[in-house]
């Protein structure tokens, strides 16, 4: 099994640089903002306990959180290799995330610190729409759809995320400031930290990515 991390903070590009990825290696990719925003969808009960923090930009509790990994591990992938994209979030789910593996006689291979300049990280925020419908990422100004307001791929309606607002936003960058970034020397520590200047255009930082993965051991 291999396991990569993509740590960074919100704006950082870490969803369309893990889309990147996953088109171009075995690697899948686990967002757990993706599945919680799938659950609130669909109304199902981590659905419904997540959507109230999710909104405030607030940390969904740890409990949730790891029910929805364990469930995603127990599925299995093809290649046993996983990209975990917004999770951990904090010192106690890397624990969690630790134990988690061992049971699986896995461990975490490298964590790509994606780095960004504040001002790029809230203009990528604000600017940010995502299709309703299959979930495919643009931006106002850097990844404009052919007509606004519409999905390139599948023709569904562009939204902008409720976090996504500004206030929202800052409480967003000052959650990570407070409870994630900690996991910068926690990882530097184990020796797995990789920093990735994510300010660059998405391909470059994709293929220096793609250059340390292909150079792990399965
Ligand atoms: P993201 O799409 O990764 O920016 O996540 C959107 C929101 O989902 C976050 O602001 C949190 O409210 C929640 N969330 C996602 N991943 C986690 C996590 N690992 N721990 C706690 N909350 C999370």
């Amino acid at each position: 099994m291999r396991t990569i991390i993509l740590l960074g903070a919100p704006g950082a590009g870490k969803g369309t640089i893990a889309e990147g990825i996953r088109s171009s290696s075995p690697f899948v990719h686990v967002s757990t903002g993706d599945m919680l925003r799938e659950a609130v969808k669909a109304g199902t009960p981590v659905g419904q306990k997540a959507e109230a923090f999710m909104k405030r930009g607030e940390l969904v509790p740890d409990g949730v959180i790891l029910a929805l990994v364990e469930e995603r591990l127990d599925k299995g992938s093809r290649d046993g290799a996983y990209m975990f994209d917004g999770f951990p979030r904090t010192i106690e789910q890397a624990r969690m995330l630790d134990a988690i593996l061992e049971k699986r006689a896995a461990r975490i291979d490298r964590v790509f610190l994606l780095d960004a300049p504040r001002e790029l990280l809230i203009s990528r925020l604000t600017g940010r729409r995502v299709c309703r419908k299959c979930g495919q990422g643009y931006h106002v100004v850097n990844i404009p759809p052919r007509k606004e307001g519409i999905c390139d791929v599948c023709g569904g309606d562009l939204y902008q995320r409720a976090d996504d607002q500004e206030s929202t936003i800052l409480n967003r960058l000052d959650v990570y400031t407070r409870q994630t970034e900690s996991l910068i020397s926690f990882y530097d520590k184990k020796g797995v930290l990789v920093r990735v200047d994510s300010a660059r255009p998405r391909q470059d930082t994709v293929a220096e990515i793609l250059r340390v993965t292909e150079a792990l051991t399965v």
